[in-house]
């Protein structure tokens, strides 16, 4: 890649002297300012937007909107603690009002690791148990309680000991099957096996299941269709509660503004992050009465949780949303990004799979179709080059080989053209 510019280079200078490596590993690039789907660096080079951030600025960088309604609460309140505010109050309405009738009471936080926290303590709390399942490959969140469920052992390797109760269980991860598998005839073995993992960790003290609609950091891995919600059933037939981390996946990410629409599932706890905000930390958990009731006052709270600044954001998003089309938007750029990708795919033969729907997708670089061998060096120049030509992107997955496409869902098919025209000119370099 060609040297950052003079600025970036004494920026990047700093973060060296002052900052710790323990964040995620990116393109050397200092962000100055974003406006919808682009991005400008600190030396005025210009970029596509495939990150949204981290799947963050689903209606896009700086949207006029969403700046007034932060500037106009900024000079009213912005934090009474747990007195109740008319952002929270209406911003909770509109929660309940758009996600599925039978949930009906949402609690604010900061990040979606703090609110599947908060979903952990609820899951005890209501089933009187403490054993949880969740996923080989999943991510949650990394304070202590998420962390506890992760099935990426970079994730929590040396923290130990972890949070007891997990009960980790394959994911489905077609590409990938754990159990060497075709999707064709395999009659979704890892969803029966789940029985068996059961039969032999349990210790009779199941409360929970808690799954992400997609793995997201794993690599952007998506279930096959059908696969949920016969998860939900067996959740429901071991009477434990069904939790669905929507942290990325939800407010249009996937072309419907939940990703739970795709199959009319039911969770007991819906969890919320990541776009509710576009920007502003906020999460939510959404779950029914009953299972909400089981905290008493005073057993669950934070000091920023629900501020009106956060919940004013978040009713702004809900506006632009609904205002501008996204979801409806999201699902036909997404077709139309889509197709593209997957043409790459026929024309570049590093790529070992192109996987996702709406505007998120992950693209696996291998070294070899046939052994799948990841391509993990390659994946990052791919980034590298991409980002030098004016495309932001990033990579992640077990095993760091997945590029990340998932851009603000304002982004244009003019811009899509040209991204994909970068990646397209990038790949033919190798
Ligand atoms: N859950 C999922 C599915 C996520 O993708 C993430 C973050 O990437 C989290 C939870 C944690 O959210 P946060 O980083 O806001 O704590």
């Amino acid at each position: 890649m060609k040297k950052p510019g003079l600025q970036a280079q004494g920026f990047l200078g700093i973060s060296q002297k002052y900052e710790p490596a323990c964040m995620n590993w990116q393109a050397p690039v200092v962000w100055d300012h974003a406006m919808g789907a682009e991005i400008w660096d600190v030396d005025g080079r210009h970029y596509i937007d495939w990150t949204s951030g981290v799947l963050v600025a689903n209606v896009g960088h700086a949207h006029p909107h969403l700046a007034e309604a932060i500037s106009r609460q900024s000079h009213r309140l912005l934090n009474p603690f747990d007195f109740p505010t008319p952002e929270r109050l209406h911003l909770a309405q509109k929660i309940v009002e758009a996600t599925p009738p039978h949930l009906e009471k949402v609690f604010f936080i900061s990040t979606g690791g703090e609110a599947m926290d908060a979903a952990m303590r609820l899951v005890r709390r209501a089933s009187g148990k403490y054993e949880i399942v969740a996923f080989w490959g999943g991510f949650h969140g990394r304070s202590f309680g998420p962390m506890s469920l992760t099935g990426l052992s970079k994730i929590k390797k040396n923290f130990g000991p972890l949070v007891p109760g997990t009960i980790l269980a394959p994911y489905p991860y077609c590409y990938r099957c754990p159990f060497e598998k075709e999707l064709a005839d395999c009659d979704l073995f890892c969803l029966s096996f789940l029985d068996k993992i059961v039969e032999v960790e349990s210790a009779g003290s199941l409360a929970g299941l808690m799954v992400e609609p997609y793995q997201g950091t794993s690599g952007f891995v998506f279930p096959p269709a059908g696969y949920l919600k016969k998860l939900e059933a067996w959740a429901r037939r071991q009477r434990i509660l069904f939790v669905l981390d929507e942290v990325q996946s939800s407010f249009g990410r996937t072309g419907t503004m939940w990703a739970l629409e795709h199959e009319q599932l039911e969770p007991d706890i819906l969890v919320l992050g990541k776009g509710l905000g576009s920007g502003m930390p906020i999460a939510a958990v959404v779950a029914r009465s009953a299972v909400m009731s089981g905290l008493e006052r005073g057993e669950m709270s934070s000091t920023s949780g629900g501020n009106p600044l956060s919940c004013a954001a978040a009713l702004a998003v809900f506006e632009i949303i609904e205002k501008e089309k996204l979801v409806e938007k999201a699902a036909a750029n997404g077709a139309f990004l889509k197709d593209k990708l997957l043409r790459l795919q026929d024309k570049h033969k590093m790529i070992g799979e192109v996987r996702g729907m709406g505007l998120v997708y992950g693209i696996e670089y291998v070294k070899d179709r046939t052994n799948k061998e990841p391509a993990p060096d390659l994946a990052r120049d791919v980034v590298l080059k991409c980002v030098e030509k004016g495309l932001m992107c990033g990579k992640l997955g077990i095993y760091g080989n997945v590029m990340r496409v998932a851009p603000p869902l304002v982004i244009t098919p003019d811009l899509i053209d040209r991204s994909v025209a970068i990646l397209d000119q990038v790949l033919s370099e190798f």
